[in-house]
């Protein structure tokens, strides 16, 4: 996409801004010029909104539920045929390694449209009987209809996974979208206008408005009166916003917020296992993942152990080309969230924290040294009161801390605002079902982490995490946590 602009998807067409307004998209790997994006303002928001509007009443809602799902299965398919080409643009967005997006992004975004595809197909409806007051039968039975035009805003972390993990279910449900991706990672978003065009999907179904979040395309998207739910993926603090803007006019909203997840790993576990999982936890992605772990407790007689196999972990994790083979570890998604990162890593020091591996910036040669590098990072030492370890810094980092009980390392792992995720490592299995029941979390990963059945709601009951499944828009009721106990 070198030397191009990245266009709006409204109605159907590819489309620029009237007010010609555009911002660059630079490179994580090296900080060069990527290609500009149109910014959208009010004028772009509402003819999108329009024309989901207006796809609405068209033949996206004469579609049979089978047809939907088909379509659906079309777009996965076609994600399929043009993996290169989302390899390439979700690779050029974020610099993750193409082992990571080859493996995770894409086949995820693909899979999305298939799941919900047929999910939907198997979603029950209810039906009553009941005898009238004049002793006569009659039936009461609901019906799922769709709700509208939904606001899909988007985070950068894994920009296609995330945002079909929204689109896919809206769709299935027979609503139409607008989606303003991060301003970060505008190309797969934008490669989905043409898979739409290609597959057949009705003009103003799946649209797209490019632009920045405050004052911008995303306050004026969750803002519009003519969008009937929101379901957004962020930080707390731009959930928060989007709250405030979806209680004009009263409308749902589903938020994906952001967390501080803790690992805890007991001396039963399998050990070379834990490591590995939560090396995976902290580091991959480089540590840009919500459901990643930035708290650690390991019991006390295998703490040393374990820190020593995490720091050799950390340390081989080669930072490189997203195409070398070699790469463990790519960069961040910009100098700008580098650093806030670099910022915990000083605060870590300030605080007292040792340093175990880490801490700072990769040495690396031209050009990639223009690149928003960073060392995966593992500290112990650090009171719990530290903003490292209270506050979520989304970068490939990790404080570790010793426990003796399991009380203990409930009362630690819940001590927290957050309620996203959680993973435990132990071979004791009424442990398990101890820890998924006990462990405030929207998820409780055993023995695993980031393994996903999309048929498992995650719901958290604290008010930083009202994350739900997103196609609870056919009003779906989604279900309570979910302790998968793998391996
Ligand atoms: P962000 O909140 O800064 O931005 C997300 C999106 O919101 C962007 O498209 C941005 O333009 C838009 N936005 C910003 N301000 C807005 C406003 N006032 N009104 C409307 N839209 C606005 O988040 P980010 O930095 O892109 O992503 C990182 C965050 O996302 C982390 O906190 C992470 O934990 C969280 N996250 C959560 C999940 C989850 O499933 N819970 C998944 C991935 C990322």
């Amino acid at each position: 996409m070198k030397g191009t602009t990245f266009l709006h998807f409204i109605g159907g067409q590819f489309v620029d801004s009237e007010s010609g307004r555009e911002f660059e998209k630079r490179s994580p790997i090296d900080g060069s010029l990527i290609g500009m994006v149109a910014e959208g303002g009010q004028r772009e928001v509402d003819a999108a909104v329009r024309a989901a509007t207006d796809a609405m009443a068209g033949p996206w809602r004469r579609l049979t539920l089978a047809q939907r799902s088909d379509m659906l299965y079309a777009v996965a398919r076609e994600i399929d045929r043009r993996f290169d080409d989302f390899l390439d643009a979700e690779v050029n967005d974020t610099g993750k390694p193409r082992s990571v997006a080859s493996h995770v992004d894409i086949p995820r975004g693909a899979a999305n449209f298939r799941i919900f595809a047929d999910a939907v197909k198997n979603v029950p409806t209810e039906f009553f009987e009941m005898q009238t007051p004049e002793g006569r039968q009659a039936f009461n039975y609901s019906l799922r209809v769709p709700k509208g035009v939904i606001a899909v805003v988007c985070p950068w972390n894994l920009p296609l996974l995330l945002m079909t993990w929204k689109v896919a279910p809206a769709l299935a449900c027979g609503n139409t979208v607008v989606v303003k991706p991060s301003e970060e990672t505008p190309a797969t978003a934008t490669l989905l206008g043409e898979v739409m065009q290609t597959v057949g999907v009705p003009p103003g179904v799946y649209n797209v408005v490019h632009g920045l979040g405050e004052g911008s395309a995303g306050e004026l998207l969750t803002r519009h009166p003519g969008v009937a739910a929101i379901t957004f993926t962020g930080e707390t603090a731009t959930g928060t916003a989007i709250m405030k803007a979806a209680a004009q006019g009263v409308r749902p909203v589903s938020l994906e917020l952001g967390g501080k997840n803790p690992g805890i790993v007991f001396a039963d576990c399998d050990l070379d296992a834990a490591v590995a999982g939560i090396a995976r936890a902290a580091f991959l992605n480089t540590g840009q993942i919500c459901l990643g772990t930035e708290r650690l407790y390991v019991e006390r007689c295998i703490f040393h152990n374990f820190i020593g196999a995490l720091k050799e972990r950390a340390e081989s994790l080669k930072p490189g080309h997203p195409s070398d083979k070699s790469t463990g570890i790519g960069p961040l998604i910009s100098l700008k969230h580098r650093e806030k990162v670099l910022s915990y890593y000083k605060q870590a020091v300030a605080d007292g924290a040792t340093v175990v591996c880490g801490g700072g910036i990769p040495a690396m040669s031209q050009p990639l040294s223009g690149g928003a590098w960073i060392e995966p990072t593992v500290w112990t030492g650090l009171p719990e009161t530290s903003a490292v370890v209270r506050e979520e810094i989304f970068g490939p980092c990790c404080h570790v801390r010793p426990f003796d009980t399991e009380d203990e390392a409930i009362s630690l792992a819940n001590d927290t605002p957050y309620g996203l995720a959680a993973t435990v490592w132990t071979r004791d299995v009424a442990r398990t079902f101890r820890m998924g029941s006990s462990l405030n979390a929207g998820i409780v990963w055993i023995n695993s982490w980031f393994l996903r059945d999309l048929r498992t709601p995650a719901r958290s009951n604290r008010a930083s995490d009202a994350r739900a499944g997103s196609i609870r828009w056919s009003s779906i009721p989604s279900c309570a946590m979910s302790a998968s106990a793998l391996e």
